[in-house]
């Protein structure tokens, strides 16, 4: 997968969908340190054609690896301390819009990102510490009415 690639060539017209999910969820290694954070439940989604995947990180710009980002004062910084707010932003504007246009009303994604987290992120300290937050891109979503829930959330439903 890269930034251009989320695999909506996939999808097929007049398809229904029911969840965007994170695509490291799914086994792509779009994680900042080019690994995945596989969920095969998830994945499952995907394969039934339930899902549709997208990593905001790559949409907004970044590359497989990066420097892991925070959240910090509202910005989202690397760990050398570069803003990389726009990045994140434009990652998520365009994963709302991929949600928008097949009318998906729920996202499942992956918690503890910058980006996708939905309960809780790291605090901006770069020191594994997790704080009670919302991802640029969960909050993004559940500003514009999706409902946003974590992996560990879904999983444990299963
Ligand atoms: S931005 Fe989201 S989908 Fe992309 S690697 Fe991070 S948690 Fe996974």
């Amino acid at each position: 997968m890269n930034n251009n690639d989320n695999n909506i060539k996939a999808l097929k017209k007049g398809h229904c969908y029911e969840y965007i999910v994170s695509a490291c969820l799914c086994g792509e290694n779009t994680r900042y340190d080019g690994k995945s954070s596989l969920s095969p439940e998830i994945k499952k989604l995907i394969e039934e054609g339930r899902a549709i995947m997208c990593c905001p990180e790559l949409l907004g710009g970044l590359e497989v690896p990066r420097l892991p980002c925070e959240i910090k004062d509202g910005k989202v910084v690397n760990a050398e301390s570069e803003d990389k707010t726009r990045q994140f932003v434009d990652g998520a504007v365009k994963t709302l819009e991929i949600a928008q246009r097949y009318n998906i009303k729920k996202a499942i994604l992956k918690e503890k990102s910058p980006s996708c987290g939905s309960n809780y992120i790291y605090d901006g300290t770069f020191s594994k510490t997790l704080i009670p937050g919302k991802g640029v891109t969960a909050e993004m979503l559940r500003l514009n009415g999706i409902e946003v829930i974590s992996n560990e959330k879904f999983s444990n439903q299963m």
